[in-house]
């Protein structure tokens, strides 16, 4: 089969619009790996808890941690942003607050994706009145373009440009987020 008919079949088609592959299963995995062995080094001798932003991040945050060597927490908070649309509203509002106690915890924030830093700077401002040992931020994919908040994001699976993406967690409508790999929207 050539390779133009492969791509094709590759393609998900939702009413007019079509995605095409961004990153492939191999690769997400390929980079998981080394993020979980960077967070290992980097908390050696440390009890790190992550906390996930759902619903985006739960197929991420489950394979990161599988490569996570120190003994590790995980809890999981929800902020809604985008509702249906495939651009941020500006808004966010907290669904599900954290059942851990992060106070004196090394925190570490585990995003599916930047896009303008809204929801990170949001959760920032939710932790001040908390007193964490630590807060880092990971995120497995970043739009360097759009960012519009000052966020420091510590560790990132892939930089990728100003376009909408679904699969790996990411939905179009709450639909795709069980898709293996990354699909971009085509132009
Ligand atoms: P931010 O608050 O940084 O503008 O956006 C973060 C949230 O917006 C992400 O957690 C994700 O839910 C959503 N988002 C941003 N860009 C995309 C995208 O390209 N595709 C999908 N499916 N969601 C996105």
């Amino acid at each position: 089969m050539s390779t133009e008919k492969k791509q094709k079949l590759d393609e998900i088609h939702v009413g007019n619009e079509v995605f095409v592959p961004m990153i492939s299963e191999e690769q997400l995995q390929k980079r998981l790996a080394e993020l979980g062995k960077q967070i290992s080094d980097d908390y050696q001798g440390k009890l790190p808890i992550f906390i996930g932003v759902l619903n985006g991040s739960f197929l991420f945050m489950a394979d990161l941690v599988k490569n996570v060597t120190v003994n590790c927490e995980i809890d999981f908070m929800k902020l809604s942003s985008y509702g249906e649309e495939k651009i941020s509203s500006g808004k966010v509002k907290m669904l599900k607050e954290l059942n851990a106690d992060i106070n004196d915890r090394h925190i570490i924030i585990v995003e599916d994706i930047v896009d303008t830093g809204l929801s990170i700077s949001y959760i920032e401002k939710l932790l001040e009145p908390y007193t964490p040992a630590s807060v880092k931020v990971c995120s497995l994919l970043l739009k360097p373009e759009s960012l519009k908040y000052q966020v420091k994001i510590d560790y990132i699976g892939f930089e990728i440009p100003n376009k909408f993406v679904i699969g790996y967690g990411l939905d179009y409508a709450q639909k795709y987020r069980n898709l293996r790999s990354i699909y971009v929207l085509s132009e």
